[in-house]
């Protein structure tokens, strides 16, 4: 049977319990290593590697709104808010691509 345990995180130096659950649970997964860092910085070193990208805003060069970019704008390209830029897209869809015709099977060669 498992016992909680206290650890001590890595990062913030908190103490924290590894719960008897959570031990049975890291053995079912056939984790070796117990937890290094308690919830809350486990939680925040995993949201760390998702921050949201930087946004920079722009006009819109189609509607005169405000388009938001995760790329610096420049003045050489036109920036699309997401409105328009999904409706561009959608009307410069390429066609769909007609099967192309099934290829005639090569010819049994007369071995020699
Ligand atoms: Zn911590
Ligand atoms: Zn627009």
């Amino acid at each position: 049977m498992f016992e909680d345990k206290t650890l001590v995180c890595k990062d913030c130096g908190e103490e924290f319990v590894f719960t008897a659950r959570e031990q049975e649970f890291y053995e079912s997964k056939g984790f070796v290593n117990e937890p290094q860092r308690c919830k809350p910085c486990r939680d925040k070193r995993k949201n760390a590697g998702r921050a949201p990208r930087e946004m920079h805003e722009a006009v819109c060069a189609a509607c005169g709104g405000v388009a938001k970019v995760p790329f610096i704008p420049r003045d050489d390209r036109p920036v699309y808010c997401s409105d328009c830029f999904a409706k561009m897209k959608e009307e410069s869809a390429p066609a769909p691509v007609e099967e192309a015709p099934a290829q005639e099977a090569p010819a049994e060669q007369d071995a020699e």
